[in-house]
């Protein structure tokens, strides 16, 4: 294979735990193939995110492929990769996407007006998000 990181999701839990972490860095808890998952990848890199089973402290690492640099950086997180995964599929959000929302959510006065916001965008942005 000339992937030197492989792209099945456990030789890239192999590469975290070899390469990029060990041992959690809050509490210093070795960290198990599970607690590490797979946010995002390209051809160019992947996005990987570990959970410490002790103190829930969450890290990611942005692993640049060709060259395997990586960086791992805590960030603070409720949600699973597996929630976060679609965020990342539809890419950076426009300063115009910002501003449109805003738009309609000034005249949001009851809830009514919010679902009928929230269904307008829905169909415009058909996403895979859960039916619930
Ligand atoms: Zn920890």
């Amino acid at each position: 294979m000339e992937n030197p990181i492989g792209n099945n999701v456990e030789s890239l839990r192999a590469f975290f735990i070899e390469n990029v972490s060990k041992f959690c860095d809050k509490c210093g808890t070795a960290y198990k193939s599970d607690n590490i998952d797979v946010v995002t990848e390209s051809n160019a890199s992947v996005i990987i995110q570990a959970q410490c089973d002790n103190c829930k402290g969450i890290y990611m690492a942005h692993v640049i492929k060709p060259l395997q640099m990586t960086k791992k950086i805590p960030i603070k997180l409720d949600i699973s990769s597996a929630m976060l995964h679609p965020y990342y599929v539809l890419g950076p959000i426009s300063s115009d996407e910002l501003l449109a929302l805003r738009k309609k959510l000034v005249r949001v006065k009851t809830l009514e007006d919010f679902m009928e916001i929230a269904d307008k965008t829905k169909k415009k942005k058909p996403s895979k998000k859960n039916d619930s």
